[in-house]
């Protein structure tokens, strides 16, 4: 069965880049019937914070990607890292290098003389004459001839020459192990049978490749496993995504940017992956068809306006109550504030011009203004001129509506444009801005269903001549 993983590190934000890697392994697990793990490489204990690991499962949570099981720490483990290593050595697949910080600094310098990259093979590769008293690394003894082939589900075959590998650390000398050797042993040990994260990695399955082949050698039941490398997320000019280009953890996407989670997992599932002309995806018909055949080989441009427009469309077609409660939420309406049923019955004529969360808040002050309205300074020249007269005339009909609803409201705003000689739009400029204090706003029968008879009235009182 397909058991896949996500690993991050715990130094800092859920980045969009994370969370992709994240998505494309749930995907996968979730096509084939399989297990999506969550284990966080949080064995770098200096960078490592309790903050990043919250960041991490909060995010993940948000975007909905619900892992199996338990996540698994990986620090916890470092006793059955050292065994693996210990075992290593026992089978003459990794020794105990004694080569002290002088001798390392020699070869880097000799390296840099010859302009070759250093690759330790250090003498006490062969050696068993061990210093009693001084401490010790664990390397690997990496294979020195042929080459290792990957056949990667996303960059297809790829090769090194084993003289290209160095004998690589598994245990440094305060025994504690080194990322290589971590990431191999929990990924069999969880029964991890395919690796997909990013394309940064790819070296390192070669470095990672002779681990599993050693122990499948000792005990046997270590396959290698099936590797796909996706390419980075750059940015719209083409870098590779950082800061500078406003990459920052996905709870900003949900709290700074008023993105929706499906939006979003839908824009990373597009990011670099594609199902003919297809963009907006739902969560199942993602399952359905995801494949790491269809993955790109090259980088994909984060592009925020395509994002905002998947936001848009998931605005349109979430139900109202849930946009009502994320409005509420941004404008820290408690749960049982009555304005929650406003904002509810506000959100068919708000959310069709909201591209973001944020705007469809924003969108909603009105309901709650207090008179005098403030009137915005573009909107300030409607209620001037012919304006007081028109809206004293537009009260006189409105007053005498009963019935308060879109279409009898409408055929009075109608008669009065009608009578007074003048274009609908003419009338229902000043009447907008008299309502709301803004130059654009829903349609206004809708604005004056949505605020209600009384406070209409009163809003165009306080603008009539
Ligand atoms: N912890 C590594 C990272 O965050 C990922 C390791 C892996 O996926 O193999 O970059």
């Amino acid at each position: 069965a397909v058991v896949t993983r996500f690993a991050p590190s715990p130094t800092g934000f859920l980045h969009l880049g994370g969370a992709r890697t994240a998505l494309f392994n749930l995907l996968f697990a979730r096509h084939h019937g399989g297990t999506f793990r969550l284990r966080i490489e949080d064995t770098d204990r200096a960078r490592s914070t309790q903050p990043a690991i919250d960041a991490i499962l909060n995010g993940m949570r948000w975007l909905g990607l619900d892992w199996d099981g338990e996540e698994v720490y990986q620090f916890a483990r470092a006793d059955r890292h050292a065994e693996v290593a210990h075992r290593m050595i026992e089978a003459g697949h990794a020794y105990r290098c004694y080569l002290t910080a002088e001798e390392l600094d020699a070869m880097r310098t000799a390296a840099q003389a010859a302009k070759q990259p250093l690759r330790i093979r250090s003498p006490w590769r062969d050696r068993t004459d061990w210093p009693a008293d001084q401490s010790y690394v664990v390397r690997l003894r990496a294979p020195t001839e042929g080459a290792t082939t990957i056949h990667d589900r996303v960059q297809g075959e790829v090769t090194v020459q084993n003289a290209e590998l160095d004998d690589l650390v598994l245990l440094r000398s305060d025994g504690t192990p080194t990322y290589m050797l971590a990431v191999v042993v929990d990924d069999h040990d969880m029964g991890v049978t395919h690796v997909i994260r990013g394309d940064d990695h790819l070296n390192n399955a070669f470095r990672q490749l002779p681990i599993y082949r050693a122990m499948d050698a000792i005990e046997g039941g270590w396959p290698d496993p099936v590797y796909a490398h996706i390419p980075l997320i750059h940015g719209s000019d083409g870098a590779k995504l950082s800061k500078r280009h406003g990459a920052v953890g996905i709870e900003a996407y949900r709290d700074e940017m008023g993105i929706l989670p499906e939006a979003l997992d839908n824009y990373l599932l597009r990011l670099g992956w594609g199902h003919g002309d297809e963009e907006i995806i739902a969560r199942e018909d993602a399952i359905r068809w995801f494949d790491l055949d269809a993955v790109g080989k090259s980088p994909s441009r984060f592009d925020l306006k395509k994002l905002e427009h998947l936001n848009g469309h998931y605005i349109r077609s979430s139900d109202d109550p849930r946009l009502a409660d994320l409005v509420a939420e941004k404008l820290g309406f408690d749960h049982d504030d009555t304005r929650r049923r406003a904002l509810a019955a506000a959100m068919p004529a708000l959310k069709p011009r909201a591209a973001n969360l944020n705007e469809l808040t924003e969108g909603t002050a009105f309901l709650f203004a207090t008179r005098p309205l403030a009137i915005d300074a573009d909107a300030a020249p409607l209620l001037a001129g012919e304006a007081p007269a028109l809206l004293a005339r537009l009260h006189a009909a409105l007053d005498a509506v009963h019935n308060w609803d879109t279409e009898t409201t409408e055929a009075a705003v109608r008669q009065v444009a009608e009578a007074a000689g003048v274009k609908l739009g003419q009338v229902a400029q000043p009447l907008r801005a008299a309502l709301t204090g803004r130059r654009t706003s829903p349609g206004i029968f809708d604005v004056l269903v949505l605020l209600g008879r009384d406070e209409s009235l009163a809003r165009i009182a306080d603008h009539k001549a």
